[in-house]
């Protein structure tokens, strides 16, 4: 998609520190980090949200899980835990229409969140 931000940063039109790629999923570290480790796990294929990509028919939300689980590691975090969190609508806080886990993890994290 043209006018979409993280389509943007795919195309590498637009910089990101990228911390982990695969053929279908790229990782980058959140602008504006919530934690110690704050990366969005995105597909490189445009889909709005968790529920478009849930919808979609090809094991993709299954590669954007994997690769949470392997920047989890690669980060750190793994082991002291860590939250994957998709904020899916505007009521939920969603504010970039194409999906991404956050993956936020090296401090507490209280519950439930805000
Ligand atoms: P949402 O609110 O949609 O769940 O999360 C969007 C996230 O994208 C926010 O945490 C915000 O800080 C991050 N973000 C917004 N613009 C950019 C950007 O240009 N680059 C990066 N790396 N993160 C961004
Ligand atoms: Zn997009």
């Amino acid at each position: 998609m043209t006018d979409c931000l993280f389509c943007k940063i795919v195309a590498k039109e637009i910089p990101a520190e990228i911390v982990y790629e695969t053929d279908r999923t790229l990782a980058f570290r959140d602008i504006n980090p919530q934690a110690p480790t704050h990366v969005l796990v995105i597909p490189k294929a445009h889909h709005a949200n968790a529920a478009a990509l849930a919808e979609a028919d090809d094991g993709l939300a299954d590669d954007v899980l994997k690769a949470t689980h392997a920047v989890a590691v690669q980060e750190g975090v793994a082991e002291s835990g860590y939250r994957v969190v998709f904020n899916t609508g505007a009521g939920a806080g969603q504010t970039v229409f194409h999906v991404h886990a956050h993956v936020l993890g090296g401090r507490g994290l209280n519950w439930p969140p805000g």
